[in-house]
Protein backbone atom coordinates (compact mmCIF):
# COMPACT_ATOMS: atom_id res chain seq x y z
CA UNK A 1 0.00 0.00 0.00
CA UNK A 2 1.65 3.50 -0.82
CA UNK A 3 2.37 5.87 1.56
CA UNK A 4 -0.96 8.31 0.69
CA UNK A 5 -2.94 5.34 1.55
CA UNK A 6 -1.10 4.35 4.74
CA UNK A 7 -1.46 8.18 5.91
CA UNK A 8 -5.42 7.57 5.29
CA UNK A 9 -5.83 4.42 6.68
CA UNK A 10 -4.61 6.31 9.87
CA UNK A 11 -7.10 9.08 9.40
CA UNK A 12 -10.33 6.67 8.83
CA UNK A 13 -9.17 4.28 11.98
CA UNK A 14 -8.97 7.76 13.99
CA UNK A 15 -12.99 8.58 12.33
CA UNK A 16 -13.94 4.83 13.47
CA UNK A 17 -12.67 4.74 16.97
CA UNK A 18 -14.42 7.99 17.36
CA UNK A 19 -18.29 6.08 16.76
CA UNK A 20 -18.28 8.30 13.47
CA UNK A 21 -17.69 5.45 10.82
CA UNK A 22 -20.09 6.35 8.06
CA UNK A 23 -20.52 3.42 5.00
CA UNK A 24 -22.84 3.50 1.99
CA UNK A 25 -26.28 1.21 2.42
CA UNK A 26 -27.34 -0.09 -0.77
CA UNK A 27 -30.59 0.45 -1.45
CA UNK A 28 -32.64 -1.98 -3.96
CA UNK A 29 -35.69 -0.27 -4.74
CA UNK A 30 -37.69 2.72 -5.27
CA UNK A 31 -38.09 4.88 -2.30
CA UNK A 32 -40.98 4.47 -0.29
CA UNK A 33 -42.48 3.56 3.41
CA UNK A 34 -40.57 0.12 2.55
CA UNK A 35 -37.43 -0.08 1.26
CA UNK A 36 -35.08 -2.84 0.11
CA UNK A 37 -31.37 -2.74 1.71
CA UNK A 38 -29.16 -5.28 1.08
CA UNK A 39 -31.95 -7.71 0.46
CA UNK A 40 -34.64 -7.11 3.17
CA UNK A 41 -37.37 -5.16 3.45
CA UNK A 42 -37.55 -2.62 5.96
CA UNK A 43 -40.18 -0.10 7.36
CA UNK A 44 -38.42 3.79 5.97
CA UNK A 45 -38.53 5.98 8.60
CA UNK A 46 -35.36 8.31 7.14
CA UNK A 47 -36.51 9.77 3.89
CA UNK A 48 -37.41 13.48 3.28
CA UNK A 49 -39.31 11.96 0.55
CA UNK A 50 -42.01 13.69 2.52
CA UNK A 51 -45.31 13.62 0.59
CA UNK A 52 -43.98 10.54 -1.45
CA UNK A 53 -43.39 12.00 -4.48
CA UNK A 54 -39.98 10.57 -5.17
CA UNK A 55 -41.30 7.10 -6.67
CA UNK A 56 -45.11 9.00 -8.47
CA UNK A 57 -45.79 7.96 -11.79
CA UNK A 58 -46.48 11.66 -12.75
CA UNK A 59 -42.77 12.52 -11.83
CA UNK A 60 -40.70 9.26 -13.14
CA UNK A 61 -43.06 9.87 -17.03
CA UNK A 62 -42.28 13.68 -16.93
CA UNK A 63 -38.79 12.51 -16.38
CA UNK A 64 -38.99 9.88 -18.92
CA UNK A 65 -41.12 12.03 -21.74
CA UNK A 66 -38.37 15.03 -21.51
CA UNK A 67 -35.70 12.81 -21.59
CA UNK A 68 -37.07 11.14 -24.76
CA UNK A 69 -37.89 15.12 -26.22
CA UNK A 70 -34.80 16.44 -25.11
CA UNK A 71 -32.21 14.14 -24.71
CA UNK A 72 -30.42 12.82 -21.51
CA UNK A 73 -28.09 15.36 -21.23
CA UNK A 74 -27.39 19.16 -21.20
CA UNK A 75 -24.23 19.35 -23.09
CA UNK A 76 -23.21 22.53 -21.33
CA UNK A 77 -23.76 25.54 -18.81
CA UNK A 78 -26.94 27.50 -18.80
CA UNK A 79 -25.63 30.33 -19.98
CA UNK A 80 -23.05 28.64 -22.97
CA UNK A 81 -26.14 26.47 -24.81
CA UNK A 82 -27.57 24.77 -22.00
CA UNK A 83 -30.50 26.19 -20.84
CA UNK A 84 -33.31 24.00 -22.42
CA UNK A 85 -36.95 24.67 -21.93
CA UNK A 86 -37.82 22.42 -19.28
CA UNK A 87 -35.30 24.42 -17.22
CA UNK A 88 -37.09 27.74 -17.97
CA UNK A 89 -40.87 26.17 -17.40
CA UNK A 90 -39.41 24.77 -13.90
CA UNK A 91 -38.20 28.34 -13.21
CA UNK A 92 -41.66 29.97 -14.32
CA UNK A 93 -43.12 27.26 -12.24
CA UNK A 94 -41.23 28.03 -9.18
CA UNK A 95 -42.02 31.68 -9.89
CA UNK A 96 -45.73 31.14 -9.65
CA UNK A 97 -45.75 28.27 -6.82
CA UNK A 98 -43.64 30.44 -4.52
CA UNK A 99 -45.17 33.66 -5.28
CA UNK A 100 -42.38 35.75 -6.02
CA UNK A 101 -40.92 37.48 -9.19
CA UNK A 102 -38.28 35.08 -9.93
CA UNK A 103 -36.50 31.76 -9.36
CA UNK A 104 -33.29 30.04 -10.45
CA UNK A 105 -33.06 26.72 -10.34
CA UNK A 106 -29.32 25.05 -9.78
CA UNK A 107 -28.21 21.21 -9.45
CA UNK A 108 -28.71 20.91 -5.92
CA UNK A 109 -29.97 22.99 -2.94
CA UNK A 110 -26.23 22.97 -1.58
CA UNK A 111 -25.43 24.50 -4.97
CA UNK A 112 -28.10 27.36 -4.72
CA UNK A 113 -26.77 28.31 -1.10
CA UNK A 114 -23.25 28.19 -2.68
CA UNK A 115 -24.38 30.44 -5.40
CA UNK A 116 -26.42 32.60 -3.88
CA UNK A 117 -24.17 33.22 -0.52
CA UNK A 118 -20.86 33.99 -2.54
CA UNK A 119 -22.81 36.31 -5.02
CA UNK A 120 -24.11 38.18 -2.86
CA UNK A 121 -21.52 39.29 0.06
CA UNK A 122 -18.10 39.52 0.36
CA UNK A 123 -15.03 40.16 2.45
CA UNK A 124 -16.63 44.10 3.35
CA UNK A 125 -19.48 42.04 4.69
CA UNK A 126 -21.05 40.19 7.83
CA UNK A 127 -23.14 37.04 7.75
CA UNK A 128 -24.94 36.15 10.95
CA UNK A 129 -26.04 32.45 11.05
CA UNK A 130 -28.35 30.59 13.47
CA UNK A 131 -25.91 27.86 15.11
CA UNK A 132 -28.02 24.89 13.77
CA UNK A 133 -28.07 26.53 9.62
CA UNK A 134 -27.02 23.73 7.40
CA UNK A 135 -23.38 22.80 6.00
CA UNK A 136 -24.69 24.26 3.04
CA UNK A 137 -24.87 27.77 4.15
CA UNK A 138 -22.14 27.71 6.65
CA UNK A 139 -19.52 26.36 3.98
CA UNK A 140 -20.72 29.13 1.69
CA UNK A 141 -20.48 31.77 4.45
CA UNK A 142 -16.63 30.84 4.72
CA UNK A 143 -16.28 30.50 1.07
CA UNK A 144 -17.71 34.00 0.49
CA UNK A 145 -14.96 35.36 2.89
CA UNK A 146 -17.55 37.17 4.72
CA UNK A 147 -17.07 37.62 8.20
CA UNK A 148 -18.93 34.70 9.87
CA UNK A 149 -20.93 35.33 13.70
CA UNK A 150 -23.08 32.49 14.59
CA UNK A 151 -26.11 32.94 17.25
CA UNK A 152 -27.17 30.66 19.29
CA UNK A 153 -29.97 28.38 18.08
CA UNK A 154 -33.18 30.75 17.99
CA UNK A 155 -31.57 33.08 20.68
CA UNK A 156 -33.02 36.85 19.32
CA UNK A 157 -31.21 38.73 22.03
CA UNK A 158 -28.40 37.43 21.09
CA UNK A 159 -28.97 38.14 17.04
CA UNK A 160 -30.09 41.49 18.08
CA UNK A 161 -26.64 42.40 19.99
CA UNK A 162 -24.41 41.20 16.91
CA UNK A 163 -27.09 43.51 14.71
CA UNK A 164 -26.43 46.44 17.08
CA UNK A 165 -22.79 46.01 17.30
CA UNK A 166 -22.43 45.58 13.43
CA UNK A 167 -24.68 48.46 13.08
CA UNK A 168 -22.55 50.64 15.47
CA UNK A 169 -19.11 49.34 13.83
CA UNK A 170 -20.59 50.96 10.61
CA UNK A 171 -21.69 54.08 11.85
CA UNK A 172 -18.07 54.60 13.78
CA UNK A 173 -16.69 54.24 10.12
CA UNK A 174 -15.30 50.78 10.89
CA UNK A 175 -17.09 48.41 7.95
CA UNK A 176 -19.57 49.45 5.76
CA UNK A 177 -20.45 46.13 4.30
CA UNK A 178 -23.64 44.33 3.92
CA UNK A 179 -25.27 42.19 6.75
CA UNK A 180 -26.96 38.62 5.56
CA UNK A 181 -29.16 37.06 8.37
CA UNK A 182 -29.52 33.49 7.27
CA UNK A 183 -31.70 30.59 9.05
CA UNK A 184 -33.81 28.04 8.18
CA UNK A 185 -37.75 27.40 8.54
CA UNK A 186 -37.82 24.09 10.14
CA UNK A 187 -34.58 22.97 11.21
CA UNK A 188 -33.22 19.94 9.35
CA UNK A 189 -32.27 17.64 12.33
CA UNK A 190 -34.65 19.51 15.01
CA UNK A 191 -37.67 19.70 13.50
CA UNK A 192 -38.14 22.78 15.05
CA UNK A 193 -39.00 26.28 13.27
CA UNK A 194 -37.48 29.82 13.48
CA UNK A 195 -39.46 32.73 15.04
CA UNK A 196 -39.48 33.73 11.55
CA UNK A 197 -41.96 36.70 12.05
CA UNK A 198 -39.79 38.01 14.68
CA UNK A 199 -36.65 37.87 12.71
CA UNK A 200 -38.44 39.45 9.86
CA UNK A 201 -39.26 42.61 12.04
CA UNK A 202 -35.45 42.54 13.85
CA UNK A 203 -33.67 42.48 10.42
CA UNK A 204 -36.18 45.30 9.09
CA UNK A 205 -34.93 47.05 11.97
CA UNK A 206 -31.19 46.89 11.21
CA UNK A 207 -31.69 46.97 7.52
CA UNK A 208 -29.95 43.48 7.08
CA UNK A 209 -30.70 41.01 4.56
CA UNK A 210 -32.24 37.77 5.42
CA UNK A 211 -32.61 34.37 3.55
CA UNK A 212 -34.70 31.36 4.90
CA UNK A 213 -33.67 27.87 4.10
CA UNK A 214 -36.84 25.95 3.50
CA UNK A 215 -35.57 22.72 2.57
CA UNK A 216 -37.62 20.86 5.27
CA UNK A 217 -41.19 23.44 4.36
CA UNK A 218 -41.75 23.80 0.71
CA UNK A 219 -44.48 21.81 0.09
CA UNK A 220 -45.55 21.13 3.41
CA UNK A 221 -47.03 24.74 5.60
CA UNK A 222 -49.33 27.06 4.36
CA UNK A 223 -52.61 27.12 2.57
CA UNK A 224 -50.65 26.36 -0.56
CA UNK A 225 -47.82 24.33 0.65
CA UNK A 226 -45.26 27.21 -0.59
CA UNK A 227 -43.49 27.16 3.12
CA UNK A 228 -43.22 28.76 6.48
CA UNK A 229 -42.81 32.01 5.04
CA UNK A 230 -45.94 32.35 2.73
CA UNK A 231 -47.88 30.30 5.59
CA UNK A 232 -47.02 33.51 8.48
CA UNK A 233 -47.32 36.01 4.81
CA UNK A 234 -44.10 36.79 5.04
CA UNK A 235 -42.56 35.70 1.52
CA UNK A 236 -42.80 39.18 0.19
CA UNK A 237 -40.59 40.30 3.32
CA UNK A 238 -37.53 37.60 2.46
CA UNK A 239 -35.09 38.63 0.74
CA UNK A 240 -33.58 35.78 -0.16
CA UNK A 241 -35.94 32.18 -0.20
CA UNK A 242 -33.75 28.85 -0.61
CA UNK A 243 -35.29 25.46 -1.66
CA UNK A 244 -34.19 21.95 -2.35
CA UNK A 245 -36.32 20.07 -5.64
CA UNK A 246 -35.03 17.04 -3.64
CA UNK A 247 -37.18 16.47 -0.81
CA UNK A 248 -41.25 16.89 -0.86
CA UNK A 249 -40.87 17.73 -4.13
CA UNK A 250 -39.76 14.18 -5.15
CA UNK A 251 -37.08 15.07 -7.59
CA UNK A 252 -33.66 16.21 -7.37
CA UNK A 253 -32.50 20.33 -7.63
CA UNK A 254 -32.29 23.68 -5.64
CA UNK A 255 -33.69 26.95 -6.51
CA UNK A 256 -33.64 30.48 -5.16
CA UNK A 257 -36.78 32.40 -5.42
CA UNK A 258 -36.90 36.31 -5.08
CA UNK A 259 -36.85 39.17 -6.77
CA UNK A 260 -36.22 39.28 -10.76
CA UNK A 261 -33.22 41.55 -9.66
CA UNK A 262 -31.80 38.98 -6.98
CA UNK A 263 -32.18 36.23 -9.93
CA UNK A 264 -30.83 38.46 -12.60
CA UNK A 265 -27.64 38.43 -9.96
CA UNK A 266 -26.90 35.57 -9.45
CA UNK A 267 -27.03 34.20 -13.36
CA UNK A 268 -23.80 36.85 -13.71
CA UNK A 269 -22.54 36.06 -10.55
CA UNK A 270 -23.39 33.05 -8.99
CA UNK A 271 -19.99 30.87 -9.66
CA UNK A 272 -22.12 27.24 -8.56
CA UNK A 273 -24.23 28.24 -11.04
CA UNK A 274 -22.33 29.76 -14.12
CA UNK A 275 -19.47 26.96 -14.13
CA UNK A 276 -21.35 23.77 -13.72
CA UNK A 277 -23.46 22.14 -16.69
CA UNK A 278 -26.96 22.09 -16.71
CA UNK A 279 -29.25 19.94 -15.12
CA UNK A 280 -30.80 17.00 -17.01
CA UNK A 281 -34.15 17.37 -18.61
CA UNK A 282 -35.30 14.83 -17.17
CA UNK A 283 -34.54 16.32 -13.41
CA UNK A 284 -35.81 19.84 -14.42
CA UNK A 285 -38.91 18.02 -15.52
CA UNK A 286 -39.74 16.03 -13.01
CA UNK A 287 -38.96 18.48 -10.16
CA UNK A 288 -41.32 20.38 -12.36
CA UNK A 289 -44.16 17.49 -12.00
CA UNK A 290 -43.44 17.36 -8.19
CA UNK A 291 -44.41 21.14 -7.60
CA UNK A 292 -47.55 20.49 -9.64
CA UNK A 293 -48.80 17.48 -7.89
CA UNK A 294 -47.67 19.69 -4.28
CA UNK A 295 -49.82 22.50 -5.83
CA UNK A 296 -52.56 20.04 -6.52
CA UNK A 297 -56.20 18.77 -4.91
CA UNK A 298 -53.68 15.53 -4.50
CA UNK A 299 -51.52 17.57 -2.80
CA UNK A 300 -53.35 18.80 -0.54
CA UNK A 301 -54.60 15.45 0.26
CA UNK A 302 -50.99 14.05 0.88
CA UNK A 303 -50.45 17.09 3.15
CA UNK A 304 -53.51 15.70 5.44
CA UNK A 305 -52.16 12.32 5.45
CA UNK A 306 -48.80 13.61 6.46
CA UNK A 307 -50.16 15.54 9.48
CA UNK A 308 -52.39 13.31 10.27
CA UNK A 309 -49.43 10.26 10.54
CA UNK A 310 -47.52 12.60 12.59
CA UNK A 311 -50.60 13.00 14.78
CA UNK A 312 -50.30 9.45 15.58
CA UNK A 313 -46.88 9.32 17.06
CA UNK A 314 -47.72 12.46 18.69
CA UNK A 315 -47.53 10.14 22.22
CA UNK A 316 -44.92 7.78 21.19
CA UNK A 317 -42.23 6.60 23.81
CA UNK A 318 -38.88 8.69 22.84
CA UNK A 319 -40.67 10.81 20.12
CA UNK A 320 -39.66 14.03 21.88
CA UNK A 321 -41.39 16.73 20.27
CA UNK A 322 -39.85 20.02 20.34
CA UNK A 323 -40.56 21.75 22.90
CA UNK A 324 -42.21 25.23 21.53
CA UNK A 325 -45.50 25.99 20.43
CA UNK A 326 -46.15 26.50 16.27
CA UNK A 327 -46.04 24.04 13.66
CA UNK A 328 -45.70 20.70 13.84
CA UNK A 329 -42.86 19.15 11.66
CA UNK A 330 -42.26 15.25 10.38
CA UNK A 331 -38.75 15.29 11.65
CA UNK A 332 -39.07 13.69 15.17
CA UNK A 333 -35.78 13.37 16.49
CA UNK A 334 -34.67 10.80 19.13
CA UNK A 335 -31.74 12.55 21.23
CA UNK A 336 -29.19 9.87 22.25
CA UNK A 337 -26.47 11.97 23.04
CA UNK A 338 -23.60 9.03 22.73
CA UNK A 339 -22.24 8.33 19.61
CA UNK A 340 -21.83 4.88 20.09
CA UNK A 341 -24.75 4.12 21.60
CA UNK A 342 -26.92 5.54 18.98
CA UNK A 343 -25.16 3.46 16.55
CA UNK A 344 -26.41 0.50 18.99
CA UNK A 345 -29.93 1.67 18.68
CA UNK A 346 -30.29 2.37 14.92
CA UNK A 347 -28.49 -1.24 14.82
CA UNK A 348 -30.95 -2.81 16.82
CA UNK A 349 -34.24 -1.02 15.17
CA UNK A 350 -32.96 -2.35 11.59
CA UNK A 351 -33.10 -5.66 13.08
CA UNK A 352 -36.30 -5.52 13.91
CA UNK A 353 -37.20 -4.41 10.29
CA UNK A 354 -37.10 -0.36 10.71
CA UNK A 355 -34.58 2.15 9.47
CA UNK A 356 -33.97 4.75 11.10
CA UNK A 357 -30.05 5.85 10.78
CA UNK A 358 -27.99 7.65 13.47
CA UNK A 359 -27.45 11.12 12.83
CA UNK A 360 -23.42 11.89 14.15
CA UNK A 361 -20.87 14.59 14.08
CA UNK A 362 -20.26 16.42 11.61
CA UNK A 363 -23.75 16.45 10.58
CA UNK A 364 -24.87 17.21 14.55
CA UNK A 365 -22.54 18.31 17.22
CA UNK A 366 -20.10 15.66 18.70
CA UNK A 367 -22.25 14.05 21.69
CA UNK A 368 -25.52 15.37 20.33
CA UNK A 369 -26.36 12.40 18.39
CA UNK A 370 -29.22 10.65 17.67
CA UNK A 371 -31.59 8.67 15.56
CA UNK A 372 -33.73 11.12 12.87
CA UNK A 373 -36.98 9.91 12.53
CA UNK A 374 -38.90 11.28 9.86
CA UNK A 375 -42.52 10.26 9.15
CA UNK A 376 -44.26 10.66 5.09
CA UNK A 377 -47.78 11.01 3.58
CA UNK A 378 -47.36 7.29 2.17
CA UNK A 379 -46.87 5.41 5.89
CA UNK A 380 -49.64 3.55 6.97
CA UNK A 381 -51.34 3.23 10.36
CA UNK A 382 -50.45 -0.41 11.06
CA UNK A 383 -46.38 0.46 10.02
CA UNK A 384 -46.63 3.33 12.32
CA UNK A 385 -48.52 1.63 15.24
CA UNK A 386 -45.24 -1.39 14.96
CA UNK A 387 -43.07 1.51 14.65
CA UNK A 388 -44.55 2.83 17.90
CA UNK A 389 -45.01 -0.33 20.15
CA UNK A 390 -40.99 -0.82 19.33
CA UNK A 391 -39.78 2.24 20.64
CA UNK A 392 -41.78 1.79 23.57
CA UNK A 393 -40.31 -1.63 24.31
CA UNK A 394 -36.95 -0.16 23.49
CA UNK A 395 -37.62 2.55 26.38
CA UNK A 396 -38.89 -0.17 28.64
CA UNK A 397 -35.64 -2.63 27.71
CA UNK A 398 -33.22 -1.10 26.14
CA UNK A 399 -31.77 -2.77 23.27
CA UNK A 400 -28.28 -4.84 24.06
CA UNK A 401 -25.55 -4.04 22.40
CA UNK A 402 -25.62 -4.73 18.71
CA UNK A 403 -22.22 -4.87 16.25
CA UNK A 404 -22.57 -3.54 12.82
C1 LIG B 1 -30.97 19.02 2.14
C2 LIG B 1 -30.75 20.40 2.57
C3 LIG B 1 -30.12 21.34 1.73
C4 LIG B 1 -29.46 20.95 0.45
O1 LIG B 1 -30.35 20.61 -0.53
P1 LIG B 1 -29.93 19.53 -1.62
O2 LIG B 1 -30.87 19.75 -2.73
O3 LIG B 1 -30.07 18.19 -0.98
O4 LIG B 1 -28.51 19.81 -2.00
C5 LIG B 1 -30.07 22.64 2.16
N1 LIG B 1 -30.55 23.02 3.35
C6 LIG B 1 -31.14 22.14 4.18
C7 LIG B 1 -31.66 22.61 5.48
C8 LIG B 1 -31.24 20.81 3.82
O5 LIG B 1 -31.77 19.94 4.68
Amino acid sequence: MSAFDDELQARLNSIRESGLWRELREVNSPQGPRIRVGGRELLNFSSNDYLGLANHPALAEAAARAAREFGAGTGASRLICGSLSPHHRLEERLAAFKGTEAALAFSTGYAAALGAITALLGREDTIVADRLVHACCVDAARLSGAKLQVFPHNDLDRLESILRRADQGAAAGRSKGRTLIVTESIFSMDGDHAPLRELVDLKDRFGAWLMVDEAHALGLYGRRRRGLADALELGDRIEVQLGTLGKAAGAAGGFIAGSRALVDLLINRARSFIFSTAPTPATAAAAMAGIDVIASVEGAERCERLWENVGRLKHTPLLAAPPQAGPPSPIVPIHIGDEAAAIRLATGLRHQGFFVPAIRYPTVARGSARLRVTLGASQSASDLADFSRMLGAIRNAPAEPATE
